[in-house]
C-alpha cells in the first residue's frame, strides 16, 4: 500500500479567511489530477461535536452518511469533491480529551502521568493518521481550525510540527493562510500581519511552506518577493486568493496561481494529467449565465445568519445552475410573520422552503407560511421541522384538529400528529442522540418525489427526535396529505405531498446534505423548476 501524504492547512491573521473553501479547492484541483483525496478538520473547541452548539454560535451542523453531527466546512469538501465524509473527517478537542480520560480511567498509561504532551498531542496524530492507514486516499488534507496563535490550537501546531518530523517534509506540508490587508488610506497592501503570523506559526517548531494570501487587491512582484523573504517561504510558494464572486470559482484560481503544482512538487508526487475540470466549469458556466430568475422564500428562525443555513443555500445554488435560473433568496424570519401580515410578507414569491429547526420560537409563523402556500399553490418544500410544520398545518386547517401540534412545542397538545419516537422517550442525554444519518426511503411511484428522483428506492440523511405520528396516517391520507415516502424498516412517513397542488412537499429529513456541484440534488432541482413555471 503507498503511504499517504499529509497536507494541513493553519491560519493566520485573522478567522474567517476561507480556510474549508482553500483545503476544497486544493483537493478539488488534486483529485481531478487523479489522485484520491479526502479532507479532515480539527476544531479546538471542547465540544464533543458541534451537534448542542447553536446555530448563532456556530452556524449549520452538518450530518454525514454515518451519522456524525460535524463542522460545516465538511458540507463544503462533499460539494466539492462528491464523496461522502465521515465521524473521521472531523475532530474536536472534546473528543480528543474524552479519548484520553477514558484510557486514563481504564489504566491504559500504567501509571504515568497524563499530558498535553505527548498524551493529547499523540491522540492528535493518531486521528490525523485514520484517514491514511485506511488505504483509501493518496492524500489527506487536514484543516486546523481557529487561528495561530490561540491558546487551543497550540496541541495542534504541535502535533504537526512533530508529524512534519515523524514522516519527513516530503510527506507532510504545511500550508498557512493569511490575510493582506488593503490600507486605504495608504493606498498599499500590508503584509506585516502575515510576517507576525508567520513568526508565531515559527515560534511553535513549524514552517509553513506554502503561504496563501486572501486579498481584496492583486499582490505585485514586490509583495510576492517581501513575503518570501521575510516569511522564509519560496518565491512560487507565495499564493494569492483573491476575493472571488463564488465559492466555486476558487479552484480555478488556485490552479491558475499554480497551488497544485507547487504541492505536488513539495511531496515529490508526479499527476498522472492536468486537472481536468470539464464537468466543475460547465456547471459554473450554467451558475453564471443563468437564462432566468426566480424568487425563493427561506423561512427560518436562524435567518440573520446565513451559515445557519449554508448547506440548504448552496444547494439551491447548484439547483438554480443545473436549470440555468437565477434563484434569488429572500431569508424571512418566521417570527416575523402572522396570519395577518403573510401575504404581504410572502408577496412576490414563486417558491418558498420552510427551513430545519429545533424549539417553539418561531412555527407559528411557519405553519402560517405553510398554509398560505398550500392555499395559493405555490411551491412548497418543507425540510423536516419544515415539513412537520406542514403536518401540523393539514390537521389543524383541513382536518380541524384543534390545537393539533408536536409533543416538541406542546406536550399536552390533544392531537400530536408529530410525536416523540418511542426509542427516544428514554433518551435523557442530547449529545448525538438524536435519529441521526442516512435512512433508505421507499417512495410511491405515484408523486412527485418520485418523479424527482427517477427511482424508488432513496437514502437521505436524518437529524430529528420527532417523527409523523402514524395514528393520524389514515385520517391525513384520506384527506389528501399523501405520504409518499416511508422507511421500508419502520414503516415511519418520510416524506409527505399533496397531489392537487402543483408542487407541495414535506420531507423529514435533510435533502440539503446530499446536493454536490457535479449531483445537484433532484429534489431541489425539481422545486426550482417548479417554482419558475408558477413564476410563468
Ligand atoms: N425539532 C424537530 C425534531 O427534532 C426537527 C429537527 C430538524 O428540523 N432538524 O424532530
Amino acid at each position: 500500500m503507498p503511504k499517504a501524504k499529509y497536507i494541513f492547512v493553519t491560519g493566520g491573521v485573522s478567522s474567517s479567511l476561507g480556510k474549508g473553501i482553500i483545503a476544497a479547492s486544493l483537493a478539488k484541483l488534486l483529485q481531478a489530477s487523479g489522485f484520491s483525496v479526502t479532507i479532515q478538520k480539527l476544531d479546538p473547541y471542547i465540544n464533543i461535536d458541534p451537534g448542542t452548539l447553536n446555530p448563532y454560535e456556530h452556524g449549520e451542523c452538518f450530518v454525514t452518511n454515518d451519522g456524525a453531527e460535524t463542522d460545516l466546512d465538511l458540507g463544503h469538501y462533499e460539494r466539492f469533491l462528491n464523496i461522502p465524509t465521515s465521524q473521521a473527517n472531523n475532530v474536536t478537542t472534546g473528543r480528543i480529551y474524552q479519548t484520553v480520560i477514558n484510557k486514563e480511567r481504564r489504566g491504559d498509561y500504567l501509571g504515568k502521568t497524563v499530558q498535553v504532551i505527548p498524551h493529547i498531542t499523540d491522540e492528535i496524530k493518531r486521528r490525523i493518521q485514520i484517514l491514511g492507514q485506511s488505504g483509501d486516499y493518496d492524500i489527506i488534507i487536514t484543516e486546523i481550525g481557529g487561528t495561530v496563535g490561540d491558546i487551543e490550537s497550540l496541541p495542534y501546531v504541535e502535533a504537526v510540527r512533530q508529524l512534519q518530523w515523524d514522516l519527513g517534509k516530503e510527506n507532510a506540508l504545511v500550508i498557512h493562510l493569511t490575510l493582506i490587508p488593503y490600507l486605504a488610506a495608504a493606498g498599499e497592501l500590508k503584509t506585516k500581519p502575515t510576517q507576525h503570523s508567520v513568526k508565531e506559526l515559527m515560534q511553535s517548531g513549524v514552517s509553513p511552506d506554502i503561504l496563501v494570501c486572501r486579498t481584496e487587491r492583486h499582490i505585485n512582484e514586490g509583495i510576492r518577493r517581501k513575503l518570501a523573504l521575510f516569511c522564509n517561504v519560496e518565491k512560487e510558494a507565495i499564493i494569492e486568493s483573491i476575493d472571488a464572486n463564488t465559492i466555486y470559482d476558487v479552484p480555478n484560481l488556485m490552479y491558475k496561481e499554480g497551488l497544485d503544482k507547487v504541492v505536488l512538487k513539495k511531496l515529490k508526487l508526479k499527476a498522472e494529467r492536468e486537472p481536468t475540470l470539464t464537468k466543475w466549469n460547465k456547471f459554473l458556466h450554467k451558475y453564471k449565465n443563468p437564462k432566468n430568475s426566480v424568487e425563493i422564500g427561506l423561512i427560518g428562525k436562524y435567518v440573520e445568519l446565513q451559515d445557519a443555513y449554508k448547506s440548504i443555500l448552496e444547494s439551491i445554488g447548484h439547483a438554480g445552475a443545473q436549470n440555468e435560473i437565477k434563484v434569488n433568496i429572500h431569508s424571512i424570519h418566521s417570527e416575523e410573520i402572522t396570519k395577518e401580515n403573510v401575504s404581504d410578507q410572502l408577496k412576490g414569491l414563486n417558491g418558498i422552503i420552510v427551513a430545519p429547526g429545533f424549539g417553539e420560537r418561531g412555527i407559528e409563523g411557519k405553519i402560517e407560511t405553510v398554509r398560505f402556500a398550500r392555499e395559493n399553490n405555490i411551491p412548497f418544500l418543507g425540510i423536516c421541522l419544515g415539513m412537520q410544520m406542514a403536518v401540523i398545518e393539514y390537521a389543524r386547517n383541513i382536518l380541524k384538529l384543534k390545537d393539533a401540534n408536536s409533543t416538541e412545542m406542546n406536550p399536552k397538545t390533544p392531537f400530536p400528529v408529530i410525536d416523540i419516537m418511542e426509542e427516544q422517550k428514554e433518551v435523557t442525554q442530547k449529545g448525538g442522540t438524536m435519529r441521526l444519518g442516512a435512512w433508505e426511503c421507499k417512495l410511491d411511484t405515484n408523486s412527485k418525489v418520485f418523479q424527482a428522483y427517477q427511482k424508488d428506492l432513496i437514502s437521505e440523511r436524518h437529524r430529528h427526535r420527532y417523527e409523523y405520528n402514524n395514528e393520524y396516517y389514515k385520517q391525513l391520507s384520506a384527506a389528501g396529505l399523501k405520504a409518499t415516502g416511508v422507511n421500508p424498516e419502520t414503516g415511519l412517513v418520510e416524506i409527505v405531498e399533496i397531489p392537487t397542488h402543483p408542487w407541495f412537499v414535506g420531507v423529514q429529513y435533510h435533502p440539503e446534505y446530499k446536493s454536490t456541484v457535479l449531483n445537484p440534488h433532484p429534489l431541489f432541482v425539481s422545486f426550482i423548476k417548479a417554482s419558475l413555471k408558477f413564476k410563468k
